[in-house]
């Protein structure tokens, strides 16, 4: 073993930093969060270069006294609480002092401040442990200037991701903050394009709506609940806003963003049998407590909080959402939960065979053509064994009687010869019978796959369509920053589409294949699914066909003749594809006689 040395305190600091700085978007979260907690009513935040050339983080706050300043950056001061009890007391984002030491050891940092009651204010320049302090002359506040961050810790800059990843991160650490603390406003820079403004707001209703659009705000409940010690209020999904990631789910405890793992938990029990399975709710859910009963020490970067009573915290979080739904009209969307098991079906006998109405059932009855022909099936469609997992992990399937049908070839050896159409339930699903079994067959799921495939190996049609009327798409702000750089992927796949405004597209042509479509859906679920992905490998194009694929698929209302029907079934069971949606759901399912003779108990 070598001798014990201490580390030179530059060094110190560098390790330190790396609690604190995981990228340029933590760099602006602590800057944002001092000018909020010097008071700030208005707060521009500049990027260049994704934050890595330079961040800058200006505000109208109350300044720091010039003979403070060389405190500022100095590791473990504060002006934020003096003895170690005052940390119970705490409302304000920062107290531990080592947000800016941290920073200046990693990059050149720059303060110009002047204090509300000084005329006189301070310039600070830290560089390579070199600090200068000079007189500045300025307006009230702060402006903090971050440059090169990283330049002596490569390993760190190595890890960063894509430039408009971490760019996004920016942004959304913007909006996080912002989603609370409504009465400041933002203006937000990034590398140079047009900035993005978010005007102080009189309601955190106003700032959701400013930051997410109206239509989303529409899609929310509000609802507020007060205990002895706890206000929580929170706006919630109605049964319709459903989203594909927990992403839109947000807790603040005190004004502060904190990831909060059981709160997706306890939200999906609340919304139990209302949303289906792999959606998630969208929840803005605001706590106010008193600062003794938490401690937010538990991170260097204060994300994380730890409750005196946490069972308390998640029923008031489970109850909130409950009150919130309660005596609302709502339909349940999650038939699923109800035919899990034989004993429930056999419990709810009456409702399965009001359910089969005979009309169903005898309906449009035909006989389908047979078919002679001989199939082979492609290597890729054997070696699935990953593609199969997913399934089993997507369902459970031991507990269901709906057995997933999980290969082509399996079903397609019994439909070659006969199968006996029965027809269409729910405006959904197909069904047939074939050796003694049911088939139930999700159309619009099965059709997405072919279209899907088709249009990955560029065998189906990519032409751009040009629209007779141009239509302005106009996005939430983050949706609008993130199609906005994927442009030219819409572009390459037939949309003809630029920017019009600061939160609008306009779209003058689209694929041929799309037909009647709502282009502004579509749009929008493509920048959400990126949104949602934290994977910045991400295959956009793909993303986008699987938009496309749904979009374009047909569904049971869109007037489907016998014929159409006929061949969508011939090409499902042609062995050439997998019987589950580019999502991984299954959409054939099998039902066999002896399933059914359990149910009847025959
Ligand atoms: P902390 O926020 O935990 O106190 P920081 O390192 O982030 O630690 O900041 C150190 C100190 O610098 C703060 O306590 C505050 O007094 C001062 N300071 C930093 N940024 C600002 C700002 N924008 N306006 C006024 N004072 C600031
Ligand atoms: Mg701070």
């Amino acid at each position: 073993m070598k001798r014990i040395s201490e580390l030179p305190e530059n060094i110190k600091n560098m390790i330190a930093a790396g609690e604190v700085v995981e990228g340029p978007f933590s760099v602006v979260k602590e800057l944002v969060e001092n000018s909020l907690d010097a008071g700030a009513t208005n707060i521009t935040i500049e990027a260049e270069d994704s934050g890595l050339k330079k961040i800058s983080v200006a505000d109208d706050g109350s300044g720091i006294y010039k003979d403070d300043i060389s405190l500022a950056i100095s590791e473990h001061a504060t002006s934020k609480i003096k003895d170690i009890k005052d940390i119970s007391e705490i409302l304000s984002f920062g107290f531990r002092g080592e947000a800016l030491s941290s920073i200046s050891s990693i990059s050149k940092l720059t303060i110009l401040s002047r204090n509300d009651n000084e005329q006189i204010g301070a310039k600070l320049v830290a560089e390579n442990s070199k600090i200068e302090v000079s007189d500045y002359a300025g307006a009230k506040g702060t402006k903090v200037i971050v440059e090169n961050l990283f330049y002596n810790t490569p390993a760190r800059k190595k890890f960063l991701k894509s430039k408009s990843f971490e760019n996004r991160l920016i942004r959304e650490t913007v909006f996080k903050i912002a989603a609370a603390s409504y009465e400041t406003g933002f203006k937000l820079v990034l590398n140079n394009t047009k900035p993005i403004i978010l005007k102080p707001a009189d309601s955190l209703h106003q700032r959701l709506s400013d930051l997410y659009g109206s239509d989303f705000i529409n899609g929310l409940y509000f609802e507020k609940v007060k205990d002895l010690k706890v206000t929580i209020q929170g706006f919630i999904s109605k049964p319709d806003l459903v989203k594909s990631s927990s992403k839109y789910q947000q807790l603040y405890v005190n004004g502060r963003f904190i990831d909060y793992k059981r709160m997706s938990f306890h939200l999906k029990r609340a919304y139990e049998a209302i949303i289906p399975a792999g959606k998630y709710p969208v929840a803005f859910i605001y706590i106010e407590i008193n600062p003794e009963l938490i401690d937010i020490n538990v991170h260097p970067a204060k994300r994380e909080v730890k409750f005196f009573d946490s069972k308390y915290i998640d029923s008031l979080i489970y109850g909130l959402a409950k009150k919130t739904l309660s005596g609302k009209e709502h339909n349940i969307n999650n038939p699923e939960q109800y035919i899990k098991s034989e004993k429930i079906i056999t419990e709810n006998e009456s409702d399965f065979s009001s359910n089969t109405s005979k009309e169903t059932i005898q309906g449009s009855l035909y006989k389908a053509k047979e078919s002679g022909n001989e199939f082979s099936f492609p290597n890729t469609y054997q070696n699935n064994d990953d593609k199969i997992n997913e399934i089993n992990n997507y369902k459970k399937e031991e507990e269901s009687i709906l057995n997933p049908v999980k290969e082509g070839k399996d079903i397609y050896r019994e439909i070659e010869n006969d199968y006996k159409y029965i027809g269409i339930v729910f405006g959904v699903y197909i069904l047939i019978e074939k050796s003694e079994s049911l088939k139930i067959i999700d159309f619009h799921a099965a059709h997405e796959r072919i279209l899907f495939d088709k249009l990955m190996t560029k065998i189906a049609d990519n032409d751009s369509q040009e629209l007779v009327f141009p239509e302005e798409v106009e996005l939430p702000v983050n949706e609008f920053e993130v199609v906005k750089e994927k442009l030219n992927v819409l572009k390459e796949r037939g949309f003809d589409i630029d920017v019009f405004s600061d939160n609008s597209f306009i779209v003058r042509g689209q694929p041929t294949i799309l037909q009647k479509v709502n282009l502004k859906k579509i749009i929008s679920e493509f920048a959400e699914s990126i949104i949602n992905e934290n994977d910045y490998f991400k295959d956009f194009d793909k993303v986008l066909i699987e938009r496309i694929a749904c979009h374009s698929a047909k569904r049971m209302n869109d007037n489907m003749t016998k014929n159409d029907i006929e061949s969508l079934l011939d090409e499902i069971f042609s062995g050439k594809y997998d019987l589950r949606c580019p999502h991984g759901r299954p959409f054939v399912f099998n039902v066999s006689k002896n399933d059914f003779e359990k149910i009847f108990k025959r």
